[in-house]
Parts: C-alpha cells; structure tokens; sequence
C-alpha cells in the first residue's frame, strides 16, 4: 500500500502509541480553566498524531448529538477510522451545554456546537431560538452553530414513518433567518444550512447570500437533490458559479444517501454525486463532480451526518465517503476537505504546515 492509498483507508489506524494520548484527553477540564486557545492546540495534536502515523485525519462539521447517542461508542469509532474531531451539534432538546459537556469529557475529540436547528425549536419558534444561540456564542465557549432547516423535506426514513411534520419551510425573508446571517457575518461564526434544491428556492438564497457576503454559510448535502423534476438548473455548474460569486459560501459531503438510494416521495436516485452501477451502494463519483472538487478544494468539507436514529452507522459513512469521495481527489484537495477547510473555519486560521 503506498502512502496515499494508506491515507484514504480506514486501515491500521491508531497504533498503541495514539491510545496514550488518548487517555490523556479524556481527562476532564474544569469549566472554569476553559480556554479557546488550550482547546485548539488539543485539536491540533489529535490531528498531528494522525498524519504523524500516516493517517488521513477528517474533522466531521454535521453531525448531531441526542442524549441517546452511546458516546462510548463513537469515541472508539473516531479513533478506529481516523476521525480527529466532530462538531457534534445537540438536538436543541437536550441543548448547546451537552456538547460543551462532550468537549470537556474528551477536549480532543469533540467542539463545542451551538444546538441543532433540525426541530420544532427552531421551526417554530425561530426568533427565540436565534436570540438564544448568539447568546451562547458571546459566552466564547462555542466555535461553530449547529445546522438550521431553512427548507428542509422529510428523509426517506421520516418519509416512510409518515413524518410529514418534518416538511419544514423557514422564511428566508424572516427576521431570525436575518439576525443568523448578520450576526454570522459580523462575528465570522459559521453555521450550517439545510435548503432543499429546487429551482424556485434558488433566488430568494441567492439574494440572501448577495445582501451578507461575509457571512460564512455552510450549504449541507452537496449534490442530494430529492426531485428532480423541480430541479433543472442545479448540478456542478451552478455550485461552481456560486462559489465564483460568494467568496464564504462552502458545502458540506454529508448524506446518508448511497449511490442508489431512492428517495421515496420521487422516486428519483436523491444522490446526483454519484453515477449508480449497480445495488444499491454500487456507484461512482461522476467525473464533473471529482473536477469541481478538485478545482475548488477550498469550498468543501467533510461531514458524516449522523444523529441519534444512524450513529451506528458512523464508520459505515466515513468509509463510504473515503472510498467514493477521497480516492478521487487530489492530495491537496484530500487535506483540504478532509480536516484544513473545517480547521480554518473553526479556528480562524490557515491550517499551515
Ligand atoms: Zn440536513
């Protein structure tokens, strides 16, 4: 195995000399000693220790926490597939203080997030939940915001369950989705955005991100389109263009969704990433995809997209997206989307050598 197959694989990670440094970071911190500077060295060592090892090392910007989540479980796999951090997210229920509380029980491992907007908190009460989360981010404890359903269909699972509650639409023209956007632009605080692709949802986003170009916007699921049939002029083309018009503009890889998965309110393959070869997780990454990526490494980050019903899923998505994604890029554009773009937007800073 040569170097950069060594660094796309989940393989052989986390010698024994790692779990040293392991033990070390579960030792808890007083909340009081909280330090932003003493948390981003934790995580610039976790990360160290990988590439140390020849380990590709992947910094995990979507992912959402839920008490329920056997944390144990998570940690092991972090180690074992070469996940230095996530920015796991609470499910707003349990609050921003549980990921905070993770950080402090495994300061190398986790980064304190404000609450998800994945529920009724923030659907229903947009306003409150805003004002809430910029509150928590002036407390200089937290370093990313969760993701926020702007316009968001129910899952294929939610689909099935009959979840039609989670077919959520957030005004893009109301006065909390505005407060998000100025606040992220004046404090450079990144937070995510669920926002289905369709053609009539493309203007009113566009003209958002036209009137706060600084506000550093993270678009999830790059490339799942759930009806295509709404959809004519999304593809690899138009995110080119927009990351040619909006210099803080970045989207996120994370899904669930395989090369063939169909997304059942279509009937449509929702995953455009990917040509499907064969079932259901045969594919690969479609030729213009692999050159947007590799010509814009800079707007792209890895993200698992796990939550409290698929956290066991966890190393079965990281590998899925080493295997179909990574192995396709480039060495720059693979450390740039595996760790160096979430570290620059976490941090403030260039990763650097
Ligand atoms: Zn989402």
């Amino acid at each position: 195995m040569n170097r950069r197959r060594f660094l796309i694989s989940s393989a052989a990670l986390l010698p024994a000399t790692l779990r040293g440094s392991v033990a070390r970071a579960q030792e808890p911190q007083a909340a009081s000693a909280f330090s932003r500077e003493r948390a981003i060295a934790g995580w610039r060592s976790r990360i160290e220790d990988f590439l140390g090892r020849g380990a590709l090392p992947i910094v995990d910007t979507q992912a959402t926490y839920h008490h329920s989540i056997d944390v144990e479980f998570i940690v092991r796999e972090m180690d074992a597939n070469g996940i230095a951090q996530v920015a796991f997210a609470p499910f707003a229920g349990d609050g921003s203080a549980a990921s905070f509380a993770l950080y402090e029980k495994y300061p190398q491992y986790f980064i304190p997030t404000t609450a998800d907007g994945s529920s009724e908190h923030f659907y229903w009460y947009p306003d409150r939940f805003v004002s809430d989360v910029i509150a928590e981010i002036k407390t200089g404890r937290y370093f990313l915001m969760g993701e926020y359903e702007l316009r968001h269909y129910p899952s294929p699972r939610q689909w099935r369950a009959g979840r039609m509650d989670r077919d959520v639409t957030v005004s893009l023209d109301s006065k909390a989705v505005h407060e998000l956007f100025r606040f992220s632009e004046e404090n450079k605080v990144a937070f995510l955005i669920h926002y289905e692709v369709e053609d009539v949802l493309l203007p009113p986003l566009e003209a958002l991100l036209s009137r706060y170009p600084g506000a550093p916007v993270v678009w999830a699921h790059v490339g799942q389109v759930r009806y295509h049939n709404r959809t004519k002029r999304y593809g690899p083309d138009y995110v080119r263009a927009l990351i040619t018009r909006f210099p803080n503009l970045r989207f996120d890889l994370g899904s669930m969704v395989y090369p063939g998965q169909v997304y059942p309110g279509s009937g449509d393959r929702d995953m455009i990433l990917y040509q499907f070869t064969g079932p259901p997780q045969g594919g690969y990454l479609k030729p213009e995809w692999k050159a947007l990526f590799n010509e814009h490494p800079e707007r792209f980050l890895a993200a698992s997209d796990i939550d409290a019903g698929r956290f066991r899923q966890f190393p079965d998505i990281i590998q899925r997206m080493r295997r179909l994604i990574f192995s396709e890029l480039t060495d720059r554009a693979l450390h740039q989307i595996a760790y160096r773009n979430a570290w620059r937007l976490i941090t403030g800073e260039a990763w650097g050598d």
